[in-house]
């Protein structure tokens, strides 16, 4: 079972609606509530050697990550965690310290969440976000001749060992908002999210050229993950980073410059292909 089998044996159960994408989409009114949670696990997503405020700070950032790829801006977030017998107090707090900076400059407070403990350190994040009714940005909106952008050169946090603190792009926002068809953030490596995309689109994606960070290979910005970019489509020519377009095609196939690209990346249910945060 990989993460995407699981996700698709889910959303065939009764009981379940409106998984698949970066965040839930709630329907409001004047405007629509988004909602998603991400977990951080010490030995998984990170590892000691990381300090306590870096730790806070991720913990945050891939909630806001997904926030932003459905181009929404945050409104609050709860936050449970169990800590471990290794926790120190002074720990906690500096987990806490780097956390509430970033909850502060992206006006998104902590509201709530609970306490416990358990072997290993885990935080447990929710975050709610809103946007414009119908505004969301999907993962499923992506047609055929739409051209591919990514919001910057990839790979570079995997090149460099994952070590700084990721910057989820909420500045793009409301620039991208009415401008994509389909948009989700790049987490777990370039061709497993557009593997995604597409599979929720049902089209294919023919890349030329790819935006590589400084520092980093292809086969970081193709299967590093944790760039915490934003990847989306649009009928428009955009200022951003061109990456090809989508075909019409098996749903999910990925060509690179004429060749045939195998999708892969971090998935949790397989290991890890490339070298991650926590190698
Ligand atoms: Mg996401």
């Amino acid at each position: 079972l990989n993460e995407n089998q699981l996700i698709a044996w889910l959303s065939s159960r009764r009981g379940v609606s409106g998984i698949g994408d970066d965040c839930y989409v709630m329907p409001g009114s004047s405007e629509d509530l988004v909602f998603t949670t991400d977990m951080l696990v010490e030995g998984v997503h990170f590892r000691r050697s990381l300090t306590p405020s870096e730790v806070g700070h991720r913990a945050l950032a891939r909630g806001l990550s997904d926030i932003a790829a459905m181009l929404a801006e945050p409104r609050f977030c709860l936050l449970s965690i169990a800590v471990a017998p290794w926790c120190s107090d002074a720990w906690i707090r500096r987990f806490y310290d780097g956390l509430l900076k970033l909850a502060h400059q992206s006006n998104c407070p902590l509201s709530g969440g609970d306490l416990s403990h358990a072997s290993e350190f885990v935080a447990d994040i929710s975050v709610v976000g809103a946007v414009p009714r119908g505004k969301a940005a999907l993962r499923s909106g992506a047609k055929p001749g739409d051209f591919i952008y990514v919001s910057s050169p990839l790979g570079g946090n995997a090149a460099s060992g994952y070590r700084r603190k990721p910057r989820p792009r909420l500045d793009l926002v409301k620039k991208l908002r009415g401008q994509v068809t389909a948009c989700m953030d790049i987490t777990d490596g370039l061709s497993l999210d557009l593997h995604r995309l597409c599979l929720a689109s049902g089209v294919g994606a023919d890349l030329d050229l790819i935006p590589v960070a400084p520092r980093a290979e292809l086969h970081h910005a193709l299967t590093g993950g944790e760039d915490y970019e934003l990847l989306f489509t649009s009928w428009k020519s955009l200022h951003y980073h061109r990456i090809g377009r989508i075909v019409k095609a098996e749903p999910g196939t990925l060509r690179y410059q004429g060749r045939s690209l195998q999708a892969t990346g971090y998935d949790h249910f397989k290991g890890r292909v490339r070298p991650g945060p926590s190698d």
